[in-house]
């Protein structure tokens, strides 16, 4: 019957030591024997962020992929409608309405020119 003590057992340490190869971890990328690897990075097309604002911005349409100023239009939207009732509550009836004209109360929509698909939004909220 023979005890095995793990690596102070006595047989263990006369036996000649395992080649340095198997000694390494097999998890380890640079450990002998294995083959070489290579790290492969691949860079992709740069990523744009495209902020819209209240002017024209250029722009690589999305849909006809043609490389165009944007055209802008102004839509009633949250800050229109705030105004609107903010207005409504100080001044006389009729003033509410104001908002509804003035361009810097408005969200901004851009269009392609090209292909007039909307691109992309700009809220004021
Ligand atoms: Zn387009």
């Amino acid at each position: 019957m023979s005890v095995f003590y793990g690596k102070y057992d006595t047989n263990y340490m006369m036996a000649d030591p395992p080649p340095y190869s198997e000694l390494r971890d097999e998890r380890c990328p640079i450990s002998p024997g294995k083959s070489k690897q290579q790290t492969i990075y691949v860079q992709g097309p740069p990523i744009i962020i495209q902020i819209f604002r209240d002017t024209p911005v250029r722009i690589q349409c999305q849909y006809c992929q043609a490389e165009v100023f944007t055209a802008t239009h102004h839509e009633n939207g949250a800050v229109t409608w705030l105004a609107c009732l903010g207005i409504m509550l100080v001044l006389p009836l009729g003033c509410c309405l104001i908002p509804f004209f003035i361009d810097g109360t408005k969200d901004v929509v851009h269009t392609c020119p090209n292909c007039y698909q909307e691109v992309g939004k700009w809220s004021r909220l």
